[in-house]
């Protein structure tokens, strides 16, 4: 399990759905979205806080 926490102490939880692609990588997803939501953008992946409204982005290196 994986967690998730922004600097205002909102926590949440990524879990493993127990589906997995056709290259045998698992989905996971937020325990909890009301407490997050996130955005796939072009080159990166956006994680926005629901408490404080304070965002993180996590680059795509490729
Ligand atoms: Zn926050």
């Amino acid at each position: 399990m994986m967690h998730l926490e922004c600097e205002c102490g909102n926590r949440t939880n990524l879990f493993a759905t127990g589906d997995r692609d056709e290259h045998g990588r698992e989905f996971i997803e937020l325990e909890d979205d009301d407490r997050f939501s996130f955005i796939i953008g072009e080159d990166s992946l956006m994680f926005k806080c629901s408490f404080c409204g304070y965002r993180y982005r996590l680059k795509s290196y490729e």
